[in-house]
């Protein structure tokens, strides 16, 4: 329709024509996969498609579908008000108002997310009145889920060239291949139909686990992980693997078992090198010791905590050692706090050079440092501290013009497979050990003792559990 008579001959003559196109569009729409429901002003059914039946009948308790709004009434109690209040003769009461059935969707009664009509409200004239009703749960959830993704991007895709964009088949194979896969992996084409784990080390990941992520991304809306990855060249580089599940495949029928090779997830892949070491310089601060560079007191009761619990699941045997610097005041006093320094590293070097590294060697207070040895009993723990104190005692340090000669004393004690709780567990642990080292002090200093239970109690042995400063 292009020029427009308006005479009233001509109104009347063009209604008519538009009536009768009308009435050949209703043939038509009464096949088409869209529900449609003709009804008088009063919402009293004339005719209802095979479509909208099946859509409106779960509303419908008894099956009688003879009033639109008497069956819309519960999800959409306005309507009968609104199309008598549509002030015009024809024209749209209201365009795709979305409806929430609260009823499972039919045949899939497990599905937690509820079923949305759209529903369009035409009033056709006086007498008559088509609703256009559709299905749109695919089309909601499709939309929340590519809104998801964008959120997701936009989260990781901070720089345009760090990233490897790729689309995977339901197996977790590679679809396609594009510059940005070329970009971070150095992959070329020939990549199209490899699993995915082709971007990660030998061995680094078994089919199972591959499934295992897509099946994860299923449930969850993602999967990630962070770790080793392989480029082309065979080198290596820090990476995070983001799969996603596509939005398309709703519709595009992931249980279709003709599809197999369609794209059903989406790969991020992301170089973040940098990131990995960031977060190793954090980790550094957080848990060593700055002047000897040892593990801190920190990372010596997480590690404290973590073998305890090990022990607890398997049992087997935890030694603690605790040394302090003897007359270390003296020291200080006689060649200057920084001299006094100097010699606590040098203190430290002899602890690694002594210990295995499986021992967590910690410095847990001024000049005073504790080793944890797992898997170690009494006799072992008691002669390597014995080697520590014997090794010291023969060592010089140059600082302060002079060369300083040092000693420490040792406390020695086992925890074996004792069934106490991991924080009482410990702090007994470190207060036998600190009774033992009482020991050595009184009996003479540089020299290490071994606890018993005949020790005699100290009253600052409380000092070094987690709990003081
Ligand atoms: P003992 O043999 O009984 O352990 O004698 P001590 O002098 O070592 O005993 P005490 O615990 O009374 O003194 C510890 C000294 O260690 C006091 C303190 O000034 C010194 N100290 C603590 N932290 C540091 C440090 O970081 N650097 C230096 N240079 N000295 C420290
Ligand atoms: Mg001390
Ligand atoms: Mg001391």
């Amino acid at each position: 329709m292009t020029a427009i008579d308006d005479s009233p001959e001509a109104l009347r003559a063009g209604h008519e024509a538009l009536r009768a196109e009308h009435e050949a569009l209703m043939q038509f729409l009464y096949l088409a996969p869209v529900g449609l429901v003709q009804s008088g002003m009063d919402g009293e059914i004339v005719m209802i498609n095979p479509i909208s039946a099946q859509l409106l009948m779960p509303l419908s308790p008894d099956g009688d579908l003879a009033n639109l709004f008497a069956a819309l009434e519960d999800v959409a109690p306005d309507l009968r008000l609104q199309c008598e209040q549509y002030p015009r003769t024809n024209g749209m009461v209201f365009e795709g108002l979305h409806i929430h059935l609260r009823h499972p969707r039919a045949g899939d009664q497990n599905r937690a997310t509820p079923q949305i009509l759209s529903l369009t409200l035409l009033k056709l004239d006086d007498t008559r009145l088509m609703a256009v009703i559709h299905d749109v749960t695919a089309e909601v959830r499709r939309e929340r889920q590519l809104r998801q993704s964008d959120a997701w991007l936009n989260a990781i895709l901070t720089r345009i060239s760090d990233y490897a964009l790729a689309a995977l088949d339901r197996h977790g194979r590679l679809c396609d291949w594009n510059d940005s896969i070329a970009r971070v992996t150095g992959f070329g084409e020939h990549v199209i139909g490899s699993p995915y784990s082709v971007f990660y080390p030998p061995d680094a990941m078994t089919p199972e686990h591959l499934l295992d992520r897509l099946r994860e991304a299923d449930r969850n809306g993602w999967s990630m992980d962070e770790g080793l990855r392989l480029r082309a060249d065979g080198s290596q580089f820090w990476g995070s693997a983001l799969i996603a599940p596509l939005p398309e495949r709703d519709t595009f029928g992931l249980d279709d078992r003709d599809d197999d090779y369609a794209p059903a997830y989406c790969l991020i892949l992301r170089d973040i090198s940098d990131k990995r070491a960031a977060f190793e310089k954090r980790r550094q601060a957080a848990f060593c010791d700055h002047l000897t560079g040892l593990a801190n007191r920190r990372a010596f009761f997480e590690a404290a905590e973590l073998e305890l619990d090990r022990a607890a699941r398997t049992p087997r045997p935890l030694a603690l050692v605790v040394f302090d610097a003897d007359h270390f005041k003296h020291i200080n006093d006689r060649h200057g706090h920084p001299a006094g320094d100097r010699v606590l590293c040098d203190l430290a070097n002899a602890l690694r050079d002594t210990f295995r590294a499986v021992d967590t060697v910690a410095r847990i207070g001024g000049e005073e440092f504790a080793v944890l040895l797992p898997s170690t009993g009494p006799a072992q723990a008691l002669a390597i501290a014995e080697r520590l104190c014997t090794s010291v005692s023969t060592r010089l340090v140059a600082a302060d013009g002079a060369e300083i000669a040092y000693t420490v004393s040792g406390g020695v004690a086992v925890l074996e497979s004792e069934t106490a709780t991991v924080a009482d567990s410990i702090d007994a642990l470190i207060k036998r050990a600190d009774q033992a080292l009482y020991a050595a002090k009184t009996a003479g200093r540089n020299r290490v003792v071994a606890w018993t239970p005949d020790l005699p109690q100290h009253e600052n042995t409380q000092q070094r559990s987690r709990h003081a400063g």
